[in-house]
């Protein structure tokens, strides 16, 4: 069987493996190795597609605001479609929870108060009586996650790298000064570097490579799609309930996608959607929303992955020559990806981040020898 030698293997090619993979193979020989047929298959594929400058932890939201420019004006021939179309962000706060309202808006200046008139102007299905507050926030979008992962894909293709369907890495082992690496079909590759971008996996391929995981969890999150007639969505707001019990957006111009934000712990799989959360994300919406659901017209359900603090892990494993972490995207690998690639990249090749400010604290305080590392924790 033929053994493949690269400078670089990349394990996962989700948004996370693509991106890194794409950057990498400016100034290297990548090889990007996919258990699935089709890239994209698990979370990748089952996001909300928005980009919100204000979510999650705050080395998220750098990457997040250092990938704004890549999305507005994507290197020339990147992609055929736009990747980013504005939608603001609507929070509503639930009759007899103000406090919510006044948490939300003490928890940082990007979001204004607007009056619930106003709410309902912009979304005229907002129940009379059922909110108390309403909260904007602008400048957020939405993403086109196909034509990004594609565009990572195919700029990865042009710049000479390679990508193998088909296949889990079976066996990953460290062989005089390379990780080799046995895929399903027995092929083998080998490289100096490995990047860990396996998502709700990597605990998994870390594991294989007899590497200590850093104790990732991966939490299912559900999509519902309905359709809200006679309400026309198309240009409403992304909503949001001041709580997150629920969020929800337009989809396909005449349809709503929402979501009961559910954040259950889950074994890494091929995750599917648990009818319950379906009918909680339905109840918590019509509380707020004079939608009547005659059927779900299609409900799923995805894994986003966690480290321990909810902060991302980049970096090599400590002890463990050429093994790189690229995992914890949870809730942000999409909008974080092409500054997170782009980072992934200059981390590998020792470079500065002089695009990204503060980066010398970022690469620090995402290092995933924070999580309580033995200093030797690799046999081989
Ligand atoms: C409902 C929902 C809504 C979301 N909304 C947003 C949003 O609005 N904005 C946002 O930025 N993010 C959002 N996210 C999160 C985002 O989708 C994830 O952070 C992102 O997709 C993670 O990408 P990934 O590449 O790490 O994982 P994945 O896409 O899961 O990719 C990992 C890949 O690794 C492969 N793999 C695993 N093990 C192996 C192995 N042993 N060998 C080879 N390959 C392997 C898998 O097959 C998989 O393709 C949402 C997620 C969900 C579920």
């Amino acid at each position: 069987m033929d053994t493949h030698l690269t400078d670089c293997i990349v394990i996962g090619a989700g948004i996370a493996g693509a991106s890194a993979a794409a950057h990498l193979a400016a100034d290297r020989r990548v090889a990007l190795i996919e258990a699935e047929e089709a890239a994209g298959y698990h979370t990748t594929g089952r996001s909300a597609a928005l980009w919100i400058l204000s979510y999650g932890p705050l080395d998220v939201r750098a990457l997040t605001g250092a990938s704004r420019s890549f999305f507005e004006s994507p290197p020339e021939g990147f992609a055929e479609a736009k990747l980013w179309s504005p939608r603001n962000i609507l929070t509503l706060a639930a009759t007899g929870d103000a406090a919510a309202a006044q948490e939300a808006l003490a928890a940082g200046p990007w979001l204004k108060e607007i009056s619930v008139a106003a709410a309902r102007a912009m979304v005229p299905a907002i129940r009379p009586g059922a909110v108390s507050a309403a909260l904007l926030e602008e400048g957020t979008f939405d993403l086109d996650v196909a034509a990004l992962h594609q565009g990572f894909l195919a700029q990865l293709r042009r710049r000479g790298g390679t990508m193998a369907l088909r296949s889990r890495s079976m066996r990953i082992e460290r062989q005089n000064g390379a990780w080799e690496v046995e895929v399903t079909g027995g092929a083998r590759f080998r490289a100096p570097i490995l990047v860990n971008a396996a998502g709700a996996w990597a605990d998994e391929v870390a594991t294989q490579a007899n590497i200590r995981p850093l104790g990732l969890v991966p939490k299912r999150r559900t999509g519902v799609i309905i359709d809200p007639a006679p309400w026309q969505p198309a240009d409403w707001p992304a909503l949001m309930e001041a709580r997150e019990g629920w969020y929800g957006k337009p989809e396909a111009r005449t349809r709503l996608m929402i979501s009961p934000a559910d954040e259950t712990p889950i074994h890494a799989h091929d995750v599917q959607p648990d009818e319950l959360d379906v009918a909680i994300a339905v109840d918590r919406m019509q509380q707020m929303l004079d939608i009547e659901v005659k059927r779900v017209e299609r409900a799923w359900a995805g894994l986003r992955t966690f480290t321990p603090d909810g902060s991302l892990a980049f970096g090599f494993a400590p002890g463990a020559e050429g093994f790189f972490w690229c995992a914890g995207q949870g809730g942000y690998g999409i909008q974080t990806s092409p500054a997170a690639g782009r980072l992934v990249a200059d981390m590998i090749a020792g470079r500065d981040s002089d695009w990204l400010p503060d980066s010398a604290r970022l690469v620090d305080s995402i290092r995933p020898g924070r999580f309580a590392w033995p200093s030797r924790s690799i046999r081989w």
